[in-house]
């Protein structure tokens, strides 16, 4: 077991994770990354990636976290592969983590990038089928179902925002809902049963995702009434789950605030949390832009303001020093 040592500790390796890190690395933190299980993060797990900037090609989510990393690691980056089990933040700086791997991890600031991840149904055909007709995310992959048919699944703003989003690509969206009402805000609910482009299939759950995972990928819904059960199928080019997100913030219980949904508090307009020298980027303080883009963004703020940090911390042991 060992003890690694750094200005910069990051948790987390997702889009904001590394663009932290490579910004760290260019101001000298020496960061280190701990990866966790998903070594890039949630786009490991998709296919096309058409609206991160500085690509006229459509490419694959999987290479752009591979060249991000490999960026990071260039410019100074350690990557470790672990995953943090306990935090002492309390005390302040100098912040101590412990990984699975039973190394201990000590930073000047902590750069908390863990994300957070979609819920999915659990359906069969979904795992198999998700890139390939399934999704979760309408502001990603709406743009590939351009005139298609469409569905999304679920009963909250979420869903109900990702349905009228789909309206902007598709003339045929149908949202699934396993009630008979909605829990979307009222004036969202409005402009969704008003919309001519929806239908909602109201009290029905997705038995299964059915078509072909190496072929022409989704085909339809199978679906069960969840009143009559009654079984039927919808025909179907695209379906998004939207049943919420869940933040990866456990660790962090009863030491740092967060909102009713688990996402970590963040002073408004910068990723600073309630402790000095603790940063929060990406998807884990953002429950409502959720994009790569976005994630790196906070993920840049994040190391700006660590080096400032650092930078404070470094002129009050000097004044210390110059006072003994
Ligand atoms: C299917 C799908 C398709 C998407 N498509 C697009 C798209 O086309 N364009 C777009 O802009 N966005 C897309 N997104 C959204 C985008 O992936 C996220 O907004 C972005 O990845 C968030 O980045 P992040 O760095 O905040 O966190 P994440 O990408 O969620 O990464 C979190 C990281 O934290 C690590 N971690 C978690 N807990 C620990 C721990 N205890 N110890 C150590 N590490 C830990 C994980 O291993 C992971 O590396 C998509 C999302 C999904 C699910």
């Amino acid at each position: 077991m060992a003890t690694h040592r750094t200005k910069m500790l990051i948790i987390g390796s997702g889009p904001a994770g590394y663009s932290a890190a490579i910004y760290g690395a260019r101001a000298m933190m020496e960061p280190i990354v701990v990866q966790g299980l998903q070594p890039g993060g949630q786009l490991t797990i998709t296919t096309d990636v058409e609206n991160y900037p500085g690509f006229a090609d459509v490419i694959q989510g999987p290479w752009l976290m591979e060249q991000m990393q490999k960026q990071a690691e260039h410019v100074g980056t350690k990557m470790m592969w672990d995953t943090i089990v306990d935090v002492d933040i309390a005390g302040g700086s100098p912040f101590r983590a412990v990984g699975d791997s039973g190394d201990e991890y000590i930073g000047d600031v902590l750069v908390i990038a863990t994300g957070a991840q979609a819920k999915w149904l659990g359906a069969p055909g979904e795992q198999e089928l998700g890139g390939k007709g399934v999704s979760a995310c309408a502001t990603c992959d709406g743009f590939f179902y351009r005139g298609k048919k469409v569905a999304v699944i679920g009963g909250g703003n979420t869903a109900v925002e990702e349905a009228l989003y789909l309206t902007n690509h598709s003339q045929d969206v149908t949202l699934i809902h396993r009630r008979d009402e909605l829990r979307a805000e009222k004036i969202l609910q409005e402009r969704l049963l008003k919309h001519p482009n929806i239908t909602v299939q109201w009290n029905k759950a997705v038995s299964s995702f059915e078509g072909d995972p190496m072929g022409a990928g989704l085909t339809h819904l199978a679906l069960k009434d969840t009143v009559t059960g009654e079984e039927s199928t919808l025909d179907v080019d695209g379906a998004f789950v939207a049943i919420g997100h869940a933040p990866a913030t456990e660790l962090f219980k009863g030491k740092l605030p967060m909102d009713d949904g688990g996402y970590l508090l963040v002073e408004p307009g910068t990723p600073m949390t309630s402790i000095p020298g603790v940063f929060a980027c990406g998807d884990v303080m953002d429950h409502t832009y959720r994009q790569a883009v976005t994630a790196a963004g906070t993920g840049c703020m994040a190391a700006l303001d660590a080096e400032r940090f650092l930078a404070t911390l470094d002129f009050a042991e000097q004044e210390a020093e110059a006072a003994e």
